[in-house]
Formats: C-alpha cells, structure tokens, sequence
C-alpha cells in the first residue's frame, strides 16, 4: 500500500521567536511509519518540529512541516495516490490570527490573543482509508467513537492520556481500536512500537477484506 502517515505536534506562531504547540514527541507517529515500511508499505511520513535524535525510519520519505497549514498542504500532496492516510499528528485545533513579521515587544502586546480555527486535516483529506487517534482525558471512547464517525475513519485509536505509561512522551502506551460501527478492540499495554505495528496490520486487514485494488493498481 501506500500509506502516508502524520507526526509530532505543529507549531502556531504568534512572532518569529513565540508559538503556541503542545508536547507530542512524534514518537508514535515515526514508530508507525517505521512499522509499515518494514511490512513493505511505501511511506511518507509528514511531521511537525521533532527532537532531532528521532531518526526518520530505513525507507521512509520524510517531509517535514512546522504549521498545521504547512500539514495540511504537504498530506494534500503526499496522498496523490495513496491508499490510507494514519494521522497520529497532535495538530493544533487554533492558531494565532495574525502571524507579527518581526518580534512582538512585550510592552505592545495586550494580553489577550486573537485566534482562528486550523484546517481539520485527517476530516478534509480524501483518501480510500483514513485511521485517526483520539488522545483523550475523559469519556475516552466515546469521544473516540463521534470522531470515527465523523472524520470517515476506518478506525480509530484511543488512549487515555491521564493513564501512566501512555500518551505524549512515554515508550509505551495502552489503546483501543473503535471502528465505526461501534465495535472496540482493547489493547494491553505495549511498546508503541508494537502499538504501531497492531495498526500497521489491522490496516491491512481492513484493506484485504474490501478487496479493493490498491494504488499503484488502479
Ligand atoms: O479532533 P481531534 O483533534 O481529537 O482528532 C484527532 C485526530 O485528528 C488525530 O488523528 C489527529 O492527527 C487528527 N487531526 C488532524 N487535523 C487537525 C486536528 C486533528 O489531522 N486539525
């Protein structure tokens, strides 16, 4: 298949040197890029600002973005073709209504920012098979679930993200697949290695049983 795939946070900037973001790592999303290039899918991985000791996996495209503009633009590009978008992305839902050119002084700031909504990517994009994460901290799978189904997901992965050992940052994390038919696939807890490669081949699960041709059939 060809699979794009979408990491790490996005950063909204407000000046050159001032941004608003959140502390996703891009772990998940570079382990789930490194899972589905090893079952010999062709990868794009698109990710916001990461640490730089995050190697982009044996065989993956990388591309990288900052804003979750700059996301939308490059997942738009990148699933020309493509059988399933994974956004693991923790993209920001708003950004700074006016982006200043040059370093805002503190003394001519108000104190109140204005802000406008982002694109939602994984909702916009048209691709065949679209899987979605919902990091949640309450009502997690019901959360879950009025996502599925309305971002047109094949699934969904959530996870708690108050639960220890899972979310932003940790090596490990414990998840539930929620399919839109309200069916739920709950997950020990597990490396995100091999959360990834689970996704990975429920992917291709879902793929064979449409019996669709893939991309580079069509
Ligand atoms: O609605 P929520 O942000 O919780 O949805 C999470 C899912 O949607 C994740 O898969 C995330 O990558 C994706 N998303 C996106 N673009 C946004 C917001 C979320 O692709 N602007």
């Amino acid at each position: 298949m060809k699979i794009v795939v979408t990491a790490g946070p996005t950063r909204e900037h407000l000046d050159p040197v001032r941004f608003l973001s959140n502390p996703s790592t891009g772990r998940m999303g570079f382990a789930v890029a490194r899972a589905a290039a090893r079952r010999g899918h062709d990868v794009t991985l698109v990710t916001g600002p990461v640490a730089a000791n995050l190697r982009v996996p044996v065989g993956v495209m990388r591309v990288d973005v900052v804003s979750a503009r700059e996301m939308y633009a490059a997942v738009r590009t990148a699933v020309q073709g493509a059988d399933a978008l994974i956004a693991t992305a923790a993209v920001a839902d708003w950004r700074p209504a006016v982006c200043a050119v040059c370093k805002l002084k503190k003394t001519a700031m108000s104190g109140v920012l204005k802000l406008v909504r982002n694109p939602d990517i994984l909702k916009k994009v048209n691709v065949p098979l679209k899987v979605g994460f919902a990091a949640e901290t309450n009502d997690v799978l019901d959360e879950a679930s009025r996502k599925c189904r309305e971002k047109g997901l094949a699934f969904i992965v959530a996870n708690d993200v108050t639960q220890k050992g899972c979310g932003f940052g940790t090596a490990t994390n414990r998840v539930t697949f929620v399919f839109p038919e309200g069916r739920q696939v709950a997950l020990p807890m597990m490396s995100k290695q091999c959360v990834a490669q689970r996704i990975v081949r429920q992917l291709e699960q879902i793929k064979k049983s449409q019996g669709k041709p893939l991309a580079s059939e069509r």
